[in-house]
């Protein structure tokens, strides 16, 4: 399972929209889920920390994360609260996170990663993008409303194509600028508006490999919460395996055989491959063994 799927809520939406019934819920059963900023708590198991809604400041606002639907939940609601405004950046993981990461539950995960990006994206949405004025948390924290305008402001998540292109059983992938030497992955980038996924992963190779891809197929997808992104993983094939590298965005791309990505994801290759909990990894895992 890739990581951040899988989570063991029941976000009910049929809650968020009855603020009567969500406001019946928010009594000393309902869970808080315990964030230092932006960073999971975690009890002495390791698993994610919780508290109740008297933990929370006073003037919070609350998020209807959803319901625990597990059998050690037993249905209970669980909110998280928005942090106090930072710098106006999303936040990006630190090196105290990933380690945390590689050791928390898979349903741990997924719910953390989901909290985060919904929190995360309160705090940088206080204001209209449309008129300037203050907004407030609305439908549960699903929603934002302009308290001046009256528009209604939705949380982002962002596609991304991440995207295997393969030629006569050679697979490309790329160093970005600045990622440390040895470091490959897959190519990666927004979906444009106006474009499909399909036209997205041919736009993005072509942009910094100077290949035309072929052939997309859709493989898996996964949440990103750094700060809310879909990594749609996709692969291609390429007619022709010559590079003309876009260097404002890539320090390296290569051809590997399947030999190499092998040995690379068992830690023992031409280059470092991406982390587990990275999608990178599993398409790498799934083409080796397609
Ligand atoms: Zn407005």
């Amino acid at each position: 399972m890739l990581a951040f799927t899988g989570s063991r809520l029941d976000r009910a939406d049929h809650i968020r929209a009855d603020p009567d019934r969500l406001a019946g819920m928010m009594n000393w059963k309902a869970r808080l889920l315990a964030l230092d900023g932006l960073m999971p708590g975690t009890d002495d198991a390791g698993c994610l920390a919780w508290g109740t809604l008297a933990d929370a400041p006073e003037d919070a606002e609350f998020v209807f994360l959803g319901l625990d639907v597990s059998e050690e939940g037993q249905g209970k609601p669980c909110f998280a609260v928005v942090p106090p405004a930072g710098d106006a950046a999303p936040r990006m993981a630190n090196p105290q996170l990933w380690s945390l990461m590689a050791t928390m539950r898979p349903d741990d995960l997924a719910l953390y990663g989901g909290a985060r990006s919904i929190v995360d994206w309160h705090a940088r949405h206080r204001f209209c993008a449309q008129c300037g004025g203050g907004t407030k948390i609305a439908k549960g924290g699903w929603q934002r409303e302009c308290t001046s305008c009256g528009a209604s402001h939705f949380p982002r998540t962002d596609p991304v194509t991440i995207m295997l292109v393969e030629h006569d059983g050679r697979l490309m992938l790329g160093r970005g600028k600045g990622w440390p030497e040895g470091r490959f992955s897959a190519l990666a980038g927004f979906v444009e508006p106006g474009e499909s996924i399909e036209e997205a992963v041919m736009r993005e190779v072509l942009e910094e490999s100077g290949v035309r891809a072929r052939d997309v197929t859709y493989i898996a997808s996964q949440p990103w919460p750094f700060p809310s992104q879909l990594m749609i993983g996709c692969h291609s094939h390429a007619d022709d395996d010559a590079l003309t590298i876009d260097e404002t965005e890539m320090a390296e791309i290569n051809w590997y055989v399947r030999d190499e990505v092998e040995a690379a994801l068992s830690g023992d290759g031409p280059f470092v491959a991406p982390p587990p909990h990275a999608i990178a990894h599993h398409l790498m895992k799934w083409w080796i063994e397609k």
